[in-house]
């Protein structure tokens, strides 16, 4: 029975709701009366203290994905960004993932870490490996990091993860700095979660692969993984743990998309309803070839156009939830899903364990690759390119440094303070990147998008410090100013 409230699995993503919701979506997909009345509920609206977005629920938002009509289509992508706009203005926030370990003992059909297969080496990174990886990344700019690690209680236990996490805060190299350290590591106890709060991470991802509780015993035949619960499960027990950003996501592909998009909704319902915030950020990987891996043996590929969809849809359900995108996705899907609600994307990224330190820009180890990367450019490449589409990269960390976490967010944007907050420390932190790592190109379109898009901070005592902040920035050496 489905009971949004409970702390079971399949209560909470209840397998007879999401058919009933999927029935109700193909039913109701050209009810003109309906669609009017959810777009409007969905649509921003203006209040006394700034913009407010009242969301959908799972059933509402599968009706908008269900429908075909191209005129609803085009309203739906124009709603997703307005709703884009208003919260998240033309900033993209950077980050790049980095492999500890690809020891794994499970068994998933679609990842070239799992346990049976014998074609890749498997490697785990030393902290002083770690301390290398994270030099390089330091030297290409980032400054936000997604931690990954194969599923292994013997050769990656909670302890090197924690580790792993204090190396990589404390390496100071030149101006360099990784400031948040997200976490993307199998589904752990309460205790643990609790290790990983104390370590100071910022968001503890765990991607669901599908809510389809059936495919995802079947895609997860054997180890720890294989217990749908215990990995449904886990986002509750990371808040138990104390840890209010999490990052909710499904492996597209590998089951009916329409399943996956109910179900993402109904665990971001369940975790709003009983914990009162809900995700930080949704994810939306699609499966990849790899070593022993071919995507085309999973029956349920989207193509660029459902997944532009999926992203918009979800973006007006979800209005204060960031949307990542990675780089399986190429330059050409990228550019399209970023107006449509994408607001965190990876550059220069390498998936593979120890891909970073010891190789030039261009040159990629494949050994070890947990996928194919699609946009392969440098990061500063990607940051360049943004700026020339029209967004602002922003290597800002200052919401999780400030407390800024859980629900806080949302109330940021309800004051409307995002503007006077988001934007200068997109800004700042785009700034320092330009003065330490841009290459010629980028730092003079850099200068040029800082110089106008700084008078677009309303509040004039916080425009005039931001000015004097970058000023400082610039010509003064210093670094790590927020607001
Ligand atoms: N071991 C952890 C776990 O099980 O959640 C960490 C996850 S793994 C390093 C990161 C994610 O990569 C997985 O959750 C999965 O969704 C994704 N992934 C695995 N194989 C993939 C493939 N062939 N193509 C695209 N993404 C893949």
């Amino acid at each position: 029975m489905y009971d949004i409230n409970s702390m079971k699995a399949e209560e909470f993503i209840d397998h007879d709701e999401i058919i009933e919701t999927l029935d109700f979506a193909d039913k109701n997909k050209n009810n003109r009366e309906l669609i009017e009345q959810i777009l409007d509920k969905a649509a921003p609206k203006k209040t006394g203290r700034g913009v407010e977005c009242a969301g959908l629920s799972h059933r509402e938002a599968s009706v908008l994905l269900a429908c075909d009509d191209p005129e609803i289509v085009d309203r739906i992508y124009a709603l997703a960004k307005e709703i884009k706009e208003a919260f998240y203005g033309n900033r993209i926030v950077m980050f790049a993932p980095l492999y500890l370990s690809n020891y794994c003992v499970n068994q998933c059909v679609y990842c070239p870490y799992h346990l049976k297969n014998k074609e890749i080496p498997r490697k785990k990174l030393t902290q002083d490996e770690i301390r290398d990886e994270v030099i390089a990344l330091q030297d290409m700019g980032h400054k936000r990091l997604a931690i990954e690690c194969g599923e292994d209680p013997v050769n990656n236990p909670i302890e090197y993860v924690l580790d792993s996490i204090r190396t990589i805060y404390s390496v100071k190299h030149k101006n360099g700095a990784i400031r948040r350290v997200n976490v993307n590591i199998a589904a752990t106890s309460v205790e643990n979660f609790r290790k990983l709060k104390e370590a100071e991470i910022g968001t503890y991802i765990l991607f669901q692969e599908t809510y389809h509780k059936e495919s995802y015993e079947k895609l997860h035949p054997a180890g720890p993984k294989h217990d749908y619960a215990y990995h449904t499960e886990a986002m509750d027990r990371a808040m138990e743990g104390g840890i209010d950003d999490v990052g909710l996501g499904v492996l597209f592909g590998l089951e009916m998309y329409r399943y996956e998009f109910a179900g993402i909704l109904m665990h971001a319902e369940h975790l709003e309803a009983v914990h009162g915030v809900g995700p930080h950020t949704i994810s939306v990987p699609r499966v990849k070839h790899a070593s022993d891996i071919d995507p085309g043996v999973f029956d349920n590929g989207i193509d660029d156009d459902t997944f532009a969809k999926i992203i918009a849809c979800i973006r007006i359900a979800v209005p204060y939830t960031g949307m990542i995108i990675s780089t399986r996705e190429s330059e050409s899907c990228r550019e399209k899903v970023l107006g449509l609600g994408i607001s965190q994307i990876s550059g220069g990224s390498r998936t593979s364990v120890g891909g970073y330190a010891g190789y030039s820009p261009t040159e990629r180890p494949h050994d070890t690759e947990q996928f194919d990367v699609s946009d392969q450019r440098t990061l500063d490449e990607v940051v360049c390119w943004l700026m020339k589409t029209g967004y602002i990269p922003s290597f800002c960390t200052a919401c999780y440094r400030a407390g800024r976490t859980g629900d806080r967010f949302m109330s940021l944007c309800k004051i409307g303070q995002i503007l006077n907050c988001c934007h200068p420390n997109a800004l700042m932190t785009l700034q320092e990147y330009l003065c330490d790592y841009a290459q010629p190109e980028t730092k003079k379109l850099g200068e040029a998008l800082i110089a106008k898009e700084i008078n677009n901070v309303p509040n004039e005592k916080t425009r005039k410090i931001a000015m004097d902040y970058l000023k400082q920035i610039r010509e003064g050496g210093k670094r790590d100013f927020r607001f």
